[in-house]
């Protein structure tokens, strides 16, 4: 495709690789982007699967790219968040407000549609995918319209997800955990409003979370051991409505109406080492987290932000990327940490444990400290904060357009 050296060469054309794509080209990069799926699909309808919940942080980081005024309409404001765990006394609730929500609900669809309309589709090569990298030349070979290419670049950014092909190619590890569960998705429709209630509720299958969205909808993340979540792609829209009406209660109203199910298998991967000489690992290439806390793509969209912010400020150099992994490590800590914990902490069977966690959400309900606490994490402000993440735009004198 071309013959001279790159400045960024992106595998993987998820949202975070989208989004990082878009970032660094406005900084005047010259930035490729290779991604396997077609990335012109078809929007899909509004009782479509997948939503995701969207902190405040990377709000901002989509408002500072200009993203974010045509989507707002579209999303549902998070103004409670409301903690509980099934058949057990016990509650916390996180308050924002309607001026500063707590986050966002969008459908994803309709995001990546968002996403993918700002690529310059020149240096865009889709459906195409990378089939084999070789670190010390820094020469990745790319499989595009059935021909292979060789293309040689400063920097590579692996943002090709969970099963990572960079990772393997560079030869490094990835610690991976198997939850042994599976989320079951869906848009679920309500006989009443929501009033921008997020419900968060543990069961002894493990939690349950229905988020606000536009309209009388709600986005259910069920999480199941396998064989259950089958039986509920399996079940018939009325008896999957009783059944999620009866594990969930009455808080929401009535449940009158079921978009198409999906289910995703759960586990976590970590990569230890995500710096290797020139490539640099970023979104669930990273870190792949369980969704109980939904801040996944959140914690992606800071990787964006503060490697955007490395590479404008360090140029395309290996010091630059260094910065880079000692800047995100303790942020990525911490929400690891945090949603596993928060995983094993409701599913531990230790006896009395359950009556120990009730009494820790009501100590929480009644600690504005332990809430504001909380809240700071949620809201996406852990760690060494990047600029774009604040509300202050970047610029680079190191980029070569
Ligand atoms: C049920 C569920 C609910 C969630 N809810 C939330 C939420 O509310 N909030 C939140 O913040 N996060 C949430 N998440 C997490 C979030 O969806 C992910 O963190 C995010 O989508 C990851 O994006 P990514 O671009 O890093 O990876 P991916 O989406 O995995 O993208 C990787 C891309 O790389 C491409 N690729 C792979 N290999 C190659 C190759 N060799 N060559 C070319 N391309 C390749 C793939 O086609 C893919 O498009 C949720 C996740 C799940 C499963």
């Amino acid at each position: 495709v071309v013959n001279k050296e790159l400045d960024v060469l992106i595998i993987g054309g998820g949202l975070i690789g989208a989004l990082l794509k878009i970032l660094l080209s406005s900084l005047g990069f010259e930035v490729y982007l290779v991604e396997a799926k077609s990335l012109l699909t078809p929007r899909r309808t509004d009782f479509d699967a997948r939503s995701l919940a969207l902190s405040p942080a990377s709000v901002t980081v989509l408002q500072m790219l200009g993203c974010w005024s045509s989507l707002k309409e579209d999303t549902c404001a998070i103004e409670t968040i409301h903690v509980s765990e099934k058949e057990r006394f016990g509650r916390a609730c996180l308050r924002g407000t309607a001026e500063a929500p707590l986050g966002y609900v969008i459908d994803m669809n309709r995001l990546q549609t968002a996403l993918y309309q700002r690529l310059d589709t020149q240096r865009l090569l889709s459906p195409a995918e990378l089939v084999e990298y070789n670190a010390e030349t820094r020469m990745a070979t790319i499989r595009h319209q059935g021909v292979l290419h060789g293309l040689k670049t400063k920097c590579l950014v692996a943002a090709d997800g969970a099963n990572s092909l960079v990772r393997a190619a560079c030869g490094l590890a990835a610690e991976s955990k198997e939850y042994e569960q599976q989320a079951l998705v869906a848009t679920i429709g309500l006989s009443r409003t929501h009033q921008h209630v997020a419900y968060e509720r543990f069961t002894p299958h493990g939690p349950l979370a229905l988020l606000p969205m536009t309209g009388l909808r709600a986005s259910l993340v069920w999480t199941l051991p396998p064989e259950q979540a089958e039986a509920r792609i399996n079940d018939g829209d009325e008896a999957f409505l009783k059944l999620l009406q009866r594990e969930f209660g009455y808080r929401l109203g009535r449940f009158v109406r079921v978009g198409p199910r999906v289910v995703f298998p759960l586990r976590q991967v970590v990569m230890p080492q995500q710096v290797h000489g020139s490539v640099v690992f970023i979104g669930n290439a990273a870190h792949t987290l369980h969704p109980v806390a939904g801040q996944g793509f959140n914690l992606g969209v800071r990787d964006v932000a503060m490697l955007a912010q490395c590479l404008a400020e360090g140029g395309l150099t290996d010091v630059a990327l260094k910065r880079y992994a000692d800047n995100r490590h303790s942020d990525q800590r911490a929400m690891i940490h945090f949603t596993n914990g928060l995983v094993e902490l409701f599913r531990c069977p230790i006896p009395g444990l359950a009556t120990l966690r009730g009494m820790g959400l009501m100590v929480l309900d009644n600690s504005a400290f332990l809430k504001k606490v909380l809240s700071h994490y949620a809201r996406g402000y852990s760690g060494v904060v990047a600029d774009l993440v604040c509300g202050l735009p970047l610029r680079s004198e190191h980029a070569s357009r």
